[in-house]
């Protein structure tokens, strides 16, 4: 098993997070209005009336700040954060490691929280509804069950599937939130701040070309910022234009709809190869060579939310704006 990280300060943590760029506060975490009072209401209650918080659940695409949440709830609640994920926890032994060592409010985050094995699922029911563990030991006839008392923790699952999620897992959770793409205005908001983060100078029209082509995704965006950052050092001086941003951008292959090559070889082989679908995931990922779930989770639905993609039953289909937006580059 992946080994789990204790987050103690969540602005002091793991050398392979983005410790600079991640707000730390609901304040410092832009946009996703109607999220932030939830959960500021879900926080600031179970604080005042000094209860660890109730388990909750984040949806959404990758890149939205599913994470960040997870420490800002910790941060808020002054507990520990302790990070995660389904495809991790392969033994009933790991979970129990995990749960058995949480002090109370602690927070449990565990990622692509809908690929947890079924099995292993089933220890956690128990774990968060009466903070009980029931360990099997031994098999067969020699079988016993060991109930082990747990903390109160908190678990926050972020799943970017949460129409994978079983229905009694899903009901286990007080509070779900969906995270969504982000507009443009607030993508412009997080690119300024991270300039501001990493000293850059950026002229407001170069943070406005990389919130557009950022495909409604922080993480990308902060991406793309630094990107311009390496290109702006080797092929510019003085503050970063549009034009520095733009140039930068191009040299990325990213067009002005935040499509990159990934993104275009999917829509070219559904038009070129199956005659504009529909088409079958399984064929498709076989076509491109990559994952159906990154296709899945990460590629087809900012796909589909531009317009350019159908997903039905018989499979995926390329709609008009995608042969319009392919003849049009
Ligand atoms: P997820 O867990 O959903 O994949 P993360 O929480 O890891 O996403 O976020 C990715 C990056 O995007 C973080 O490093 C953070 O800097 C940035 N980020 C995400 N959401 C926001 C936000 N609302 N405001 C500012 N930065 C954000």
């Amino acid at each position: 098993m992946q080994k789990p990280y204790v987050e103690s300060s969540w602005s002091k943590k793991d050398p392979t997070l983005d410790v600079k760029l991640r707000p730390n506060t609901l304040d410092e975490f832009i946009g996703q209005e109607a999220l932030r009072e939830r959960l500021g209401v879900f926080v600031g209650a179970a604080k005042k009336r000094g209860d660890p918080l109730g388990h909750c659940i984040l949806s959404g695409p990758p890149g939205l700040g599913k994470t960040t949440l997870a420490g800002i709830i910790a941060g808020q609640m002054g507990t520990q954060l302790v990070v995660t994920s389904g495809p991790a926890i392969d033994k009933a032994g790991d979970l129990a490691g995990i749960l058995t060592n949480l002090q109370t409010g602690d927070v449990l985050f565990i990622d692509e929280i809908h690929r947890l094995n079924r099995a292993i699922e089933e220890y956690l029911y128990p774990a968060m509804e009466d903070f009980n563990l029931d360990i099997m030991l031994d098999s067969g006839p020699s079988a016993r069950s060991v109930q082990v008392k747990l903390n109160q923790f908190t678990l926050v699952g972020a799943t970017t599937r949460l129409g994978l999620l079983s229905s009694p897992l899903r009901t286990r959770f007080a509070l779900a939130c969906r995270i969504d793409y982000y507009p443009a205005s607030e993508l412009f908001e997080i690119v300024k701040r991270s300039s501001f983060v990493l000293n850059m100078v950026l002229e407001d029209s170069a943070a406005e070309e990389i919130a557009k082509r950022a495909r409604g995704t922080p993480r990308i965006c902060n991406n793309l910022l630094r990107w311009v950052r390496d290109y702006a050092e080797m092929r510019s001086s003085g503050p970063i234009t549009r034009a520095v941003a733009m140039d930068a951008l191009d040299m990325l292959a990213i067009d002005h709809l935040g499509l990159d090559e990934l993104d275009k070889k999917i829509l070219e082989t559904i038009i070129d190869h199956y005659e504009g679908g529909p088409v079958g995931l399984q064929t498709l990922s076989a076509s491109l060579g990559e994952e159906a779930h990154t296709l899945a989770d990460v590629y087809e639905p900012y796909l589909i939310m531009q317009g350019l993609l159908k997903r039905g039953k018989r499979g995926r289909e390329a709609t008009s704006l995608a042969y319009q937006h392919l003849k049009g580059e």
